[in-house]
C-alpha cells in the first residue's frame, strides 16, 4: 500500500510523523511524496491557532480532492478536539487520537505492535531517505499545567516521558544515518522524568546521558517552559555540542496578564532563569513566544510587556494574537480584545522582534561558530553557494568549490546580508 503524510505544526508532531512513516516501512508497506500516487493519506493535525484549525480542516480537504479514492486517517490536536466537525469531512476514514498515536499504522493496518526495537531507526530508513540534517527525537508529551489559552494540554492529555534507553536508542539510530543535530522535542520538557518516579531521571539528567553515552556531535532542545529546570541546568553547556540557542515561552510579560493566563512564571523568575543562562552560555540566542491581546490586557498591560521585551533582549519572537480555542477558559474569560488592536500590538512585537535580532546579528560580527550546512543553493565558476545554521540559529551563507553538505564546520561570521541570513567565511 502508498501511504502520503502531512503534517502541520510544532516540532513534536514532526518528529511523530516521522515515526508514523518509519513504522507503515517496518510493516511493509511504501510512503509517496505525492497525494495523488497515494491509497491511505495520513494526516497530522494541528489545533494551536484558529488558524492552524484552519489549516488542518484544508490539508484533509486537499488530500481528498487530490485522492479521492483513497482512505484519509486524521490524527493530532485539531481531531482530538474537534472529532464531529474532522468526521464529516469526505473522505475521512478513521480519527485516532493522540493518545494511541504512535500505534497508528498498526491500528490502521491491523497488525499487533511489536515492541521497541534496539536498532529500529536504521533499519526502516535508508541513507538516501535523509531529508534533512536534523533528527527531531521526541522524549515527553503531555502537560499537567493547566494554562488559560492552552488548547494542547486539553489535547494531548498528562506528562509522559518516555524511558531513557529508548531515547538513546533512537538517537544512535538517527546518527548511523549520519544526522549531524539531534533535536529534543516534548510538550513540557522540564517535566521530563516527572512521571516515572523510580527510575529518578530529570531533563538535566537525559541530556548528560545523551552527551555521556551517544556520539551526537550537535544537540538541540526545542521549546522549554520557563520552570521546573533543575538546578544547575545551565552548566549543562560547558559541553560546546549543546546548542547556544534557547525557546522559553513567556506568552506575556506583565505580571497580571500571567496571573490571568495561569501561567506559572512571573517577570522576576524569568529574569533570574535568564540571567542564570547568560551567566553560562556564551552569546546566547533567546528565543521566546508571546500573545497579545488576551482578554483583559489593558494598553498599560501590553506596555508593561514590550518594555518587558526590550529588557530582557530577545533575538526572536513568535507573536500570535490570541484566538480562543475550544474547552479553554480564557474561551469563556470577559473582555475580549478586538481584531483591530490585536493586530497593532502584534505589529509592535514583530517590530521589537526584528530590532532583536538585528542587534544579535550585528554582535555576532566577528565572532567564530560552528555551523551545520544544510543546503547548497546554486552554483558557479567559483563554487557553490551554501547555506546552514549556526549552533545559535543563525543562518549563514559561503560560497566554495567544495562539498559542505552535513558536515560541521566553524565559520567567521561577516555581515548581515539581510534580516535572516548572514555572511560567513570558512575558518
Ligand atoms: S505549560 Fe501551559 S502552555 Fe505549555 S503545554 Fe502546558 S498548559 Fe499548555
Amino acid at each position: 500500500m502508498k501511504v502520503y503524510l502531512d503534517t502541520l505544526g510544532c516540532r513534536l508532531n514532526e518528529s511523530e510523523i516521522e515515526q508514523i512513516g518509519r513504522t507503515f516501512r517496518r510493516i511493509g508497506h511504501d510512503l509517496t511524496k505525492e497525494a495523488e500516487d497515494a491509497d491511505l493519506c495520513v494526516i497530522n493535525t494541528c489545533a494551536v491557532t484558529n488558524e492552524a484549525g484552519r489549516k488542518s480542516r484544508q490539508m484533509i480537504h486537499q488530500a481528498h480532492r487530490k485522492a479521492p479514492h483513497a482512505g484519509i486517517i486524521v490524527t493530532g490536536c485539531y481531531s482530538e478536539i474537534e472529532k464531529q466537525k474532522v468526521a464529516e469531512i469526505p473522505g475521512v476514514r478513521h480519527i485516532i487520537g493522540n493518545l494511541d498515536k504512535e500505534k497508528l499504522a498498526y491500528l490502521v493496518m491491523g497488525v499487533e505492535p511489536e515492541p521497541f526495537d534496539e536498532e529500529p531507526i536504521a533499519r526502516d530508513l535508508k541513507p538516501g531517505d535523509l531529508r534533512r540534517t536534523r533528527a527531531y527525537v521526541k522524549v515527553q508529551d503531555g502537560c499537567n499545567n493547566k494554562c488559560a489559552f492552552c488548547v494542547t494540554q486539553i489535547a494531548r492529555g498528562e506528562e509522559r516521558s518516555r524511558p531513557l534507553t529508548e531515547i538513546l536508542s533512537e538517537i544512535r539510530g538517527f546518527l548511523k544515518l549520519g544526522y549531524k543535530e539531534i533535536v529534543l522535542t516534548g510538550v513540557h520538557l522540564g517535566a521530563y522524568g516527572r512521571d516515572q518516579r523510580d527510575a529518578n531521571l530529570d531533563l538535566k539528567d537525559l541530556l548528560q546521558a545523551i552527551l555521556d553515552q551517544t556520539a551526537t556531535p550537535r544537540l538541540r532542545l526545542s521549546s522549554l517552559e520557563p520552570w521546573d529546570l533543575p538546578s544547575q541546568f545551565f552548566d549543562l553547556w560547558q559541553d560546546p555540542r549543546l546548542c547556544r540557542y534557547l525557546h522559553l515561552p513567556l506568552q506575556s510579560g506583565c505580571d497580571q496578564t500571567l496571573k490571568r493566563m495561569l501561567r506559572r512564571t512571573r517577570k522576576q523568575t524569568f529574569r533570574e532563569i535568564v540571567a542564570e543562562a547568560r551567566a553560562s552560555i556564551r552569546d546566547l540566542a533567546l528565543c521566546s513566544d508571546m500573545i497579545v491581546g488576551f482578554p483583559g490586557e489593558t494598553d498599560a498591560e501590553f506596555n508593561e510587556t514590550a518594555e518587558f521585551v526590550q529588557e530582557i533582549d530577545f533575538c526572536h519572537l513568535h507573536v500570535f494574537r490570541y484566538s480562543p480555542r475550544p474547552q479553554t477558559r480564557a474561551a469563556t474569560l470577559p473582555d475580549q480584545i478586538d481584531h483591530d488592536t490585536k493586530t497593532q500590538r502584534s505589529e509592535i512585537l514583530q517590530s521589537l522582534s526584528l530590532q532583536g535580532r538585528q542587534r544579535f546579528h550585528q554582535n555576532q560580527i566577528g565572532s567564530v561558530a560552528p555551523v551545520l550546512w544544510e543546503q547548497s543553493l546554486d552554483q558557479d565558476d567559483s563554487g557553490t553557494l551554501w547555506q546552514g545554521l549556526t549552533d545559535h540559529y543563525i543562518r549563514v551563507q559561503t560560497r566554495v568549490p567544495r562539498d559542505l553538505y552535513n558536515q560541521i564546520l566553524d565559520v567567521q561570521l561577516l555581515s548581515p546580508l539581510n534580516d535572516e541570513i548572514m555572511a560567513a567565511q570558512l575558518r
